[in-house]
């Protein structure tokens, strides 16, 4: 016998979203034309269709009317899909016999006549009631979760999240790929507005990483490969030869002391190149791990073959060993945290103010060094001409804000240039001129620290800065630099000579950004910074699941908004991980084995990978867990032996004849 042809009793529901949709669209109108669709047995319009009694609305009618389908046209399915999902569920029915329409985002907010607006929303809602008949009844697969986590930085983002996440009894491993951890941050001398000192408080969470049991540190090492899904990812880490055995090197020094170049000469990338180091270095005191590492580009063993290779010989320990080569590690993890931090713009792009031809114009980082009892001159401000300044500009906004570098705010550059502004004139005893644009102070005790600075006579200018040049006009002049600005409260041009000039140089994305988010397929934002899955309600989620940002990766920040951030990532990939298990959307596609030729023109297509070809069978299959519902291969296959849920053709031609009903 066969199966009685089911009556579809269609649900529908128009939602005012407050005025975000009724203020455009004739909410009443559209239900009334629903209303009179074929096989729509109730329409109605609610004020807030995502409220408790808005849900509850569509569960009794569930019942009371036998609804067997669900139209909800309301906002983005990104926000709501799930919501009437879970209220058709409760209903009684199979969450995917719902459909959700976009009326908001598609048509109130980017329509501005009324009229227009309601014939869209009409149409679109015509659409859904045409392809909702033909929905089928899906279900969601579970896959369990890997219980590690990957964090990908070493900075204070890394630092923190793959604390959190270990402290809470999961397995990390933090990768970083310079020879030690500690970031941007482990350069600073101290944090502003409390002046704290910076590595007071980082040095302890350093040696915290190398010490937790449940952390795996790999420094000098880089993420080479990721697969796999959310839950499930398959990671290859590309350990960089150190040359130096991590498991012998105790940081003692002795080989850096028996390099056979006796005097340090190549430039300090931790002081930002005012030191020097050998080939053979510790970057800094602190260093994690405390391990030497030998610069390939300046050691002569490596380089030429042509040493007496001192160093070795000095290490009692054996562990020098120019036998290493880069070696692979494969993990598998999951959750990710992407914590890779920020590049400051290289204060070159603009040459007006002379960075890289006056030396005594320096980059905040410079200076952050310069004033550090450990850096280059031990805390002391001496200009690399050897004089002490009495006069400094520090300034602000170098490469942010600017329609030739970088158009956004930084965040930070204000606040930092008011902490070196302190430092300086409290290291040097110089008098001190700040030039600005805006002053921005919105932080916690910020504005208080701007008022601290103007009672300790910093000097403030508000302008943008035109340039920095030699130009003196006397002799009382000679050896210094002229600042040149339009000064916007006075009204007047102004050229102010100094002895030293700071540039507050603003955060941009890493160089190699875009190939970071390829490697990990997430996205970036216009201006490269890795993009949040929403600025609100998932600032901390990518679009791809199970994968989380920290940190200046996504945008400017400062310390403790950085510190947060991470400890919202590492929350999320807890949250994930705790679940036990994920749920899959079942949008994939599947093959119709009968029907397949097994002639591979899909395998290569899938950009995830969720392709294989079975050759005993002669047959291509979808792994499930793997595909993303993208539907490349589904057009692509030449004998349409390729079918996707939710997007069955019959789904979708429906849908197409819905919308045209009315044209
Ligand atoms: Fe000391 Fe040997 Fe490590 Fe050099 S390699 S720091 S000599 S333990
Ligand atoms: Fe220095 Fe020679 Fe050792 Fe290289 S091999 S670190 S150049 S002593
Ligand atoms: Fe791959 Fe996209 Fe086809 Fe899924 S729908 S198997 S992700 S090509």
């Amino acid at each position: 016998m066969s199966k009685p042809v089911e009556e579809i009793r269609i649900g529908v529901y128009v939602c005012h979203c407050g005025t975000n949709i009724a203020g455009m669209v004739d909410v009443k109108n559209v239900a009334d034309f629903a209303s009179r669709l074929p096989g729509v047995t109730v329409s109605r319009e609610y004020k807030y269709m995502c409220s408790d009694p808005g849900q509850e609305l569509i569960r009794q009618d569930i019942k009371e009317h036998r609804l067997n389908r669900i139209v909800v046209a309301s906002c983005s399915p990104l926000l709501h899909e799930e919501t009437f999902r879970a209220a058709t569920a409760k209903g009684g029915l199979n969450p995917f016999f719902f459909h959700l329409v976009n009326i908001r985002e598609h048509d109130s907010w980017v329509h501005e006549n009324r009229q227009d607006a309601t014939a869209k929303a009409n149409a679109l809602v015509h659409a859904a009631v045409e392809r909702v008949r033909s929905h089928k009844a899906l279900t969601k697969k579970q896959v369990p979760v890997n219980p590690a986590v990957l964090v990908v930085g070493g900075g204070i983002a890394g630092i923190h999240a793959a604390l959190t996440l270990a402290n809470a009894g999961k397995k990390v491993y933090l990768v970083e790929r310079e020879p030690t951890i500690g970031g941007h941050m482990a350069k600073f001398d101290k944090t502003f507005p409390t002046l704290d000192c910076a590595a007071c408080i980082l040095t302890p969470k350093m040696s915290s990483v190398k010490s937790h049991k449940n952390i795996t540190l790999w420094s000098y090492s880089e993420v080479s490969r990721i697969e796999g899904y959310v839950g499930n990812f398959e990671v290859t880490v590309r350990r960089q030869p150190r040359y130096v055995r991590e498991d012998l090197c105790v940081g003692c020094m002795e080989c850096i002391d028996a390099c056979v170049f006796k005097e340090a000469k190549f430039p300090n990338e931790f002081d930002e190149g005012l030191g020097k180091r050998k080939p053979i270095y510790v970057p800094f005191p602190q260093a994690t791990p405390k391990v030497a590492v030998i610069d390939p580009d300046r050691c002569l063993n490596v380089k030429t073959g042509k040493c007496k290779k001192s160093c070795v010989a000095s290490c009692d320990r054996g562990a020098i060993d120019f036998t290493q080569k880069p070696e692979d590690r494969q993990i598998k993890v999951g959750a990710v945290v992407v914590a890779t931090g920020f590049k400051a713009f290289d204060a070159k792009r603009s040459p007006q103010y002379g960075y890289g031809v006056y030396p005594n114009v320096y980059t905040s980082l410079e200076v952050e060094r310069l004033v550090n009892a450990s850096g280059p001159t031990s805390g002391e401000v001496v200009l690399r001409d050897g004089r002490h300044p009495k006069t400094v500009g520090i300034i602000h906004c170098v490469g942010s804000r600017e329609e030739h570098t970088n158009r956004w705010c930084s965040r930070v550059c204000c606040m930092y240039s008011l902490k070196l502004a302190h430092l300086v004139k409290e290291h040097s005893g110089a008098e001190v001129f700040n030039f600005y644009i805006d002053m921005r102070t919105p932080g916690k005790s910020f504005e208080e620290f701007y008022q601290k600075l103007l009672k300790e006579g910093v000097h403030f200018v508000r302008g943008k800065v035109a340039e920095v040049n030699d130009w003196v006009l006397d002799p009382s002049e000679q050896g210094k630099l002229v600042i040149r600005v339009e000064d916007t409260l006075l009204g007047t041009v102004r050229r102010i000579p100094v002895d030293m000039v700071v540039l507050g140089v603003g955060l941009e994305p890493h160089a190699d950004a875009q190939e970071v988010r390829r490697l990990f397929n997430i996205s970036c934002g216009t201006e490269g910074f890795f993009l949040e899955r929403h600025p609100k309600l998932a600032p901390v989620n990518t679009f791809t699941d199970g994968i989380f940002l920290a940190g200046c990766c996504q945008g400017p920040k400062d310390i403790p908004d950085t510190v947060a951030q991470a400890g919202a990532a590492a929350a999320e990939a807890l949250a994930l991980i705790d679940s036990g298990h994920v749920e899959l959307e079942p949008n994939t596609a599947y093959i119709v084995e009968e029907e397949c030729s097994g002639c591979k023109s899909c395998v290569p297509l899938c950009p995830y990978k969720a392709i294989s070809y079975v050759e005993d069978k002669k047959k291509a299959v979808i792994n499930e867990a793997l595909c993303k519902g993208c539907g490349t291969c589904v057009g692509a296959c030449p004998s349409s032996s390729i079918k996707q849920n939710l997007f069955e053709d019959e789904q979708v031609f429906s849908e197409i004849r819905g919308v045209l009903a009315d044209v």
